[in-house]
């Protein structure tokens, strides 16, 4: 179990990396870029050089705090992730090399100086695991756009017109038409 400091950089260069590979585990990874982590990350990055590639197979698991785009409520998303990259130096990136990672159909990434950044693998793959849209249940209902009522939590009385469908509008009105009188008598 490697130590992992905060204030040195943490991960190995190059030419330390062993012929048979490097086996690194982490956890109690408890912050990384500006991600809000509830349960700390931990997990495993396997090291193997190939030339001047270096390929990682790992895994991370944890939990992080995300906002939900419809209802604007903080929710928790789990991570459950197993990935393989290979990293190339930065300085190889041409048209061959372009041409060669299509055909390998392998997640590519890069390394800087000789030197293999484990926090920058780790967050890079936080990254990619994260939804397109940050959705906190199915079907969230999100926030009325009249009144802002969290409609998951609660109902409002604002009127939605839905362009899209006349019956529904009808449906709206009658339904409030039949709430009004209900309390007229
Ligand atoms: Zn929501
Ligand atoms: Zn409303």
């Amino acid at each position: 179990m490697e130590e992992f400091e905060k204030n040195s950089p943490w991960g190995i260069s190059l030419d330390e990396i062993p012929p048979e590979g490097l086996q690194v585990k982490f956890e109690d990874l408890k912050e990384i870029g500006d991600l809000k982590i509830i349960e700390p990350l931990s997990g495993h990055l396997f090291l193997k050089k190939r030339g001047i590639e270096v390929w990682v197979k790992g895994s991370i698991k944890g939990s992080i705090e995300l906002t939900c785009d419809l209802c604007l409520e903080n929710f928790l998303f789990s991570i459950d992730r197993a990935f393989e990259v290979l990293l190339q130096p930065k300085r190889s990136l041409n048209y061959e090399g372009e041409k060669e990672l299509s055909l390998e159909e392998l997640e590519v990434s890069f390394y800087e100086n000789s030197f293999i950044d484990y926090l920058g693998i780790i967050y890079e793959e936080l990254l990619l695991t994260l939804p397109f849209r940050n959705i906190c249940r199915e079907g969230c209902k999100g926030l009325c756009p009249v009144c802002g009522t969290n409609l998951n939590k609660e109902t409002c009385r604002c009127v939605k017109v839905k362009k899209s469908s006349p019956f529904a509008v009808l449906k709206e009105l009658r339904t409030i038409s039949e709430k009004s009188i209900g309390k007229e008598v």
